[in-house]
């Protein structure tokens, strides 16, 4: 489906110093992909099903996927790849919250109009939640995102939020 996007990735050299392996990484960009849709949905006044979110690659090279409840590395052309491995060098992990209709109906540029209002609130949001290592109001479900999303995802923001 064509439709238009907001989008946001980590340039490699801060990624570096994240000190978790990639697979953590990757559940911190799920939980915090997770709070970003929900706090999306309200800032738009829009329902959670207008909006989706997605991990991948920059470079487009492999995404996340959801389905019932797992999840799986799926490389865009599988046969260049071998299987669900996620090479370094392709490793820019970036998330998308895309609109759901076709063609896009706008919600992205309100996004990029917001986007650090968003990342503060996420930030917020994720500090507040009394939970021990996520939940549904937060970083969503820890069987859906992985048991150190709610970590990763503090450790992200405070990477890419300005003037922290
Ligand atoms: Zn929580």
């Amino acid at each position: 489906m064509h439709t238009t996007s907001y989008w946001f990735t980590i340039p490699r050299d801060l990624l570096y110093q994240l000190n978790y392996p990639q697979a953590e990484i990757i559940d911190g960009f799920s939980g915090l992909a997770y709070c970003l849709h929900h706090l999306s949905s309200m800032l738009l006044m829009a329902d959670l099903r207008d909006i989706d979110r997605c991990i991948g690659d920059k470079s487009g090279e492999w995404y996340v996927r959801y389905h019932q409840g797992s999840r799986s590395i799926t490389p865009f052309s599988p046969v260049d790849k071998g299987g669900a491995s996620v090479g370094t060098d392709a490793f820019d992990p970036t998330l998308f919250i895309f609109d759901a209709y076709p063609g896009g109906i706008g919600f992205s540029d309100l996004l990029y109009e917001k986007h650090n209002d968003l990342l503060n609130a996420t930030r917020r949001l994720i500090l507040i939640c009394p939970c021990g290592s996520g939940c549904p109001s937060c970083v969503g479900p820890t069987l859906e995102v992985g048991p150190s999303a709610k970590n990763v995802a503090l450790a992200i923001l405070d990477l890419i939020i300005e003037g922290k």
